[in-house]
């Protein structure tokens, strides 16, 4: 079955989000709705929307529009028609008619449906018809989840559901997991659940808003937003009407409505407006008081809304030992949530799924979670799980469990996937080293550098594991939804606020080295990066010798945001780039002059297609779909590269003074306007200062550890200012650059 033509009905939400990923697929796609005016609408939406549903915005008129009366002749032509239109049995049941009357032989239909089980949607189709109906559950935003649901019905053509997982895999880089057509398939099963118990138990355990937020986080490797700043990202009412369907939807008995009655605190806060986000606010909302915006958070008993507290619990990685044993609150809070959710996923297989190991990748994939209730409990250690949970009679996996306690009950990892993944070797790897940010592995006849500090922000301790793994061919990669966020600035703070300026000097010269050291190794190094690559972690990726890059990364080099210029090399690699290009040739400013402008403005490129203007990604630079696919791709490059030879050094011949002074005078200008302030000037000279490449003449030539000098003298000068101090912590305390 080949997937060439696809037609998706609903233009709402989430087929919108569909026909975006299949446009960033190059498949040819039409979006129809009631009218053309609401497709248009949504094709709108998807141009504008923010983070990009698309990887590449000039392909958008590659998604075609229509209304479901002119324009349904489409249906005739498509391979996969996809229904996405509103949660209502009689209006689905009604397309499904018109899709069967028109669709080609032997096309996909499928539902993305996330409430309505599966024999419901299909009971009025003819047997011959439900061989090629399934349902297709993705999850908003559809560019940026990996989980993709698909749930079969008795008499599917097993081949042709088959090779829709495989195009799904392949082609839109989704985790496609198969599961039984129960309520809320896996991901939401379990993922609405815990949220469920998150916040009852926040509540009956007397826990503020900020501090279940700190417990059901980070720490317990869950997303920051928590339980209740996801609560308000999705929506409250939202929230309220799949409660309603799971309370409609699953037996009386099944613990999932213990925590899913309705609770007059949320019902006000829905009837007031406050629907979360796109409300007035929710759990959280944005004050203003005197000109100033405040971050407030309601008081669960009081319904009154306080400024925030920060809650500090002192764990910065995902650690659920840690957290658990605390002989407090947070303590017995995190245990009660913890242990429910173990309990309620194991009383679910193999109802839901056979495969236990799937619920845990669904929660990874659709949720973010860092690792599933199984994993959860993994970690817990099986005896130590046992010797604190309470009552499980008649949950038949923990009765089993607790009978063989088998503390290597767990076995491979996503085994939904053929996929050799990063997450299945790691366990075969040999851990060859460990420190503190970061594990170095080694597989076969190459080496894994995984981070592992929060974000995957680097320091000295990173560096050390890179210059280490290069004895072999070397992949940089990991599991955690970062590459790296950059340097970590916590840790250069921290020196430069005891004045330890030394300290911060011998970091970054230890970057330069590694970087130079990644670059110019016997052996290949090769970065595999997904999510944010932004300063430092970009640094580490263009002076890598290859790169394979998940279609989801965001990069730059943005520095100047906090009032420092890039200098783990990243100024010094993007010009080499700049200057190997045709127009260098002729005007020896104009790759310079493009990199203060990149680096300048703080440009960041949202995925590959859009890194490559920059240079921040060169064409044969590898652009994978599917996340998973980083480590086949990265070995394949190690296999084919035997006889790897290093790239050879690259050399500057660059204006200095003149060209300074012309990029002074665009700085100028900006001050002038009011673009650019006092310390915008500063940070704009010492960038200029770099990129002119100080004192010299076109006639001179300078190496790379010339340039790696400059980005490091102005690196050093502008850490010590009290304002690009100030910037940095700034960041630090509020997530956002300080403007101005
Ligand atoms: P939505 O309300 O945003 O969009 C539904 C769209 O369907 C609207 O544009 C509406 O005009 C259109 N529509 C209604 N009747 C139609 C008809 N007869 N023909 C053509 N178009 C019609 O809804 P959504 O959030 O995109 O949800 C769509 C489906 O996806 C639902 O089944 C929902 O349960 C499921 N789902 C939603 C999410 C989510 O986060 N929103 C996630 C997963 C699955």
């Amino acid at each position: 079955m080949d997937i060439k033509k696809v037609v998706i009905i609903g233009s709402g939400t989430m087929g919108s989000g569909i026909a975006a990923h299949l446009c960033n697929a190059k498949v040819p796609v039409t979006l129809l709705d009631l009218k053309t005016e609401v497709s248009l609408a949504a094709r709108d939406r998807i141009y504008k929307s923010r983070p990009p549903l698309l990887i590449d915005k000039s392909r958008i008129n590659n998604i075609k529009v229509g209304n479901i009366n002119d324009d349904f002749d489409t249906v005739k032509e498509a391979d996969w028609i996809v229904e996405a239109v509103v949660e209502r049995i009689d209006v689905k049941h009604d397309i499904y008619e018109k899709i069967f009357k028109n669709r080609k032989s032997g096309a996909i239909v499928s539902s993305n449906t996330s409430s309505i089980p599966i024999k419901v949607l299909s009971e009025k189709l003819k047997d011959e018809e439900k061989k090629d109906f399934c349902i297709t559950h993705f999850f908003n935003p559809v560019r940026y989840m990996g989980l993709l649901e698909i749930v079969k019905n008795e008499n599917n053509d097993l081949n042709k559901i088959n090779s829709l997982k495989k195009f799904c895999e392949v082609e839109l880089g989704k985790g496609a997991i198969i599961c039984n057509d129960t309520p809320g398939f896996l991901g939401n099963r379990i993922g609405v659940y815990a949220m469920q118990v998150a916040m009852t138990e926040a509540m009956r355990m007397k826990l503020s808003i900020e501090e279940a937020d700190a417990v059901f986080g980070r720490p317990m490797g869950i997303p920051k937003t928590g339980v209740f700043g996801l609560y308000d990202l999705i929506g409250i009412d939202l929230m309220a009407d799949v409660l309603k369907s799971f309370i409609k939807e699953l037996p009386d008995k099944d613990v999932f409505q213990n925590v899913a009655k309705e609770i007059p605190l949320i019902s006000k806060l829905i009837e007031t407006g406050y629907t979360g986000r796109k409300g007035k606010g929710g759990f959280y909302r944005m004050n203003k008081s005197n000109d100033q915006k405040i971050l407030e958070a309601l008081n669960l008993e009081s319904g009154e809304y306080f400024p925030t507290k920060k809650i500090d619990l002192g764990i910065e990685t995902v650690d659920i030992n840690k957290l658990i044993d605390r002989k407090d609150k947070y303590g017995d809070y995190a245990w009660s949530i913890i242990s429910q959710i173990i309990k309620y996923a194991a009383s679910l297989v193999p109802g839901i799924t056979n495969k236990f190991n799937d619920i845990d990748e669904a929660m990874r994939l659709g949720f973010n979670w860092a690792m599933g209730p199984f994993e959860m409990l993994k970690s817990i250690g099986v005896k130590r799980f046992f010797d604190r949970v309470d009552d499980f009679k008649g949950n038949k996996f923990l009765e089993n469990l607790s009978k063989n306690k088998d503390e290597n009950f767990y076995g491979e990892r996503q085994l939904y996937t053929e996929i050799e993944t990063l997450g299945k070797i790691k366990p075969k790897a040999i851990k060859l080293d460990k420190n503190k940010s970061a594990d170095i592995y080694r597989f076969k006849n190459f080496n894994i550098v995984e981070f592992t500090t929060k974000a995957c922000a680097l320091d000295y301790d990173s560096m050390d594991a890179l210059k280490n793994a290069t004895d072999k061919p070397l992949i940089i990669m990991n599991e955690s939804m970062q590459f790296s966020a950059g340097v970590n600035l916590t840790y250069t703070m921290n020196y430069a606020e005891k004045g330890d300026f030394k300290s911060i000097e011998k970091f970054i010269k230890y970057f330069q080295e590694t970087c130079k050291h990644l670059k110019y190794s016997k052996y290949p190094v090769i970065s595999a990066p997904s999510g944010l690559a932004l300063g430092g972690g970009e640094e580490v990726a263009i002076q890598s010798n290859f790169v394979v890059s998940h279609t989801n990364i965001v990069m730059g080099l943005v520095e100047t945001l906090v009032g420092l210029v890039p200098a783990g090399g990243g100024c010094k690699e993007v010009l080499w780039r700049w200057t190997q290009s045709r127009e260098a040739k002729k005007d020896p400013d104009y790759a310079p002059m493009s990199v203060f402008n990149i680096i300048g403005y703080a440009k960041t490129a949202t995925s590959p297609i859009e890194a490559e203007p920059f240079k921040f990604l060169r064409p044969q630079d590898k652009r994978i779909m599917n996340r998973n696919s980083l480590f086949e791709e990265a070995k394949k490059i190690i296999e084919q590269n035997t006889n790897f030879v290093p790239p050879e050094p690259c050399k500057f011949n660059l204006s200095g003074k003149p060209l300074k002074e012309k990029m002074i005078k665009i700085l100028e200008k900006l001050y002038n306007e009011k673009v650019i302030f006092d310390h915008g000037m500063t940070v704009g000279s010492e960038l200029a200062n770099v990129l002119s490449g100080g004192d010299t003449s076109i006639e001179k030539t300078l190496t790379e550890d010339d340039l790696y000098k400059l980005e490091l003298e102005s690196f050093m000068r502008l850490i010590q200012t009290k304002k690009t101090q100030e910037r940095i912590k700034h960041t630090l305390s509020t997530g956002k650059p300080l403007v101005n």
